[in-house]
């Protein structure tokens, strides 16, 4: 394994939320003659899922008691869509209409999202419908009182979006939000600074834009066009 493999390898764990990692065998390269010693060469226990998919992640979550956030929920709320969609949408957690049918995006900042996704694609000249697309959350269980997620329960869980969008592979990751945005990026930017450019996650574009809920509010309609350039660029980046 190359120094690059070995990073790349590492970086993966670290997504994954694999804090420590223990070398459980080590193969070492017979010792050529002094004086060129080589050094050993590691071998690591793979943790990289092969062959991931939608529903091996499914089946691991299961019902999923990692986090705290299982206690006051009905459903989990894993994400529905197209498998092997070209654009994923991502946001923060399931609210109370989610919670309650198992579906993400299905109140009324779901039904926005979908004008939004359908709307912009019909304006477009874009043949495609919400089903087309995926959508899920970074945690799949309901917070109380739709609070924001803690750090901890979007770490325990982000392990599962992460394998959800490595396993559907699309073109293009839309963030919905500061939190999905922090989750996926790593970072402590707000989405005002990070709306309308690319960024990139394990080589596939990310475009952050609002989060629905916050377009709904009255006071918010200069974010709403904000918004659409958004997804006009997104639309237009993976289907064109
Ligand atoms: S939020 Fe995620 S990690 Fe926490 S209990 Fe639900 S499925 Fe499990």
């Amino acid at each position: 394994m190359t120094k690059d493999e070995l990073r790349q390898r590492l970086e993966f764990y670290q997504d994954l939320g694999v804090k420590t990692i223990y070398r459980r065998s080590v193969t070492t390269v017979p010792a050529p003659p002094i004086p060129n010693p080589q050094p050993p060469v590691l071998s690591l226990p793979t943790l990289e899922p092969t062959q991931d998919s939608l529903l091996t992640i499914l089946a691991d979550i299961g019902d999923c008691k990692r986090c705290r956030l299982h206690e006051a929920r009905h459903k989990i709320v894993f994400g529905s869509g197209n498998q092997e969609a070209r654009l994923v949408f991502v946001g923060e957690g399931p609210g109370a209409d989610e919670d309650q049918q198992g579906l993400p995006f299905v109140g009324r900042a779901g039904q926005l999202l979908t004008q939004m996704i359908e709307g912009t694609a019909s304006k477009e000249g874009i043949p495609i419908k919400r089903p087309d697309v995926y959508i899920c959350n970074v945690v799949k269980c309901r917070p109380p009182e739709n609070r924001t997620p803690q750090p901890d329960e979007m770490e325990i869980c982000g392990q599962f979006l992460y394998r959800q969008l490595q396993a559907i592979k699309p073109k293009a990751i839309c963030l919905l939000g500061s939190t999905a945005a922090k989750a996926v990026l790593n970072t402590k930017d707000g989405v005002t600074r990070l709306r309308g450019k690319w960024h990139n996650w394990r080589d596939i574009q990310v475009m952050v834009t609002y989060h629905p809920s916050y377009l709904l509010r009255p006071y918010n309609q200069s974010a709403k066009k904000e918004a659409w350039e958004d997804l006009k660029k997104v639309l237009h980046y993976v289907y064109d």
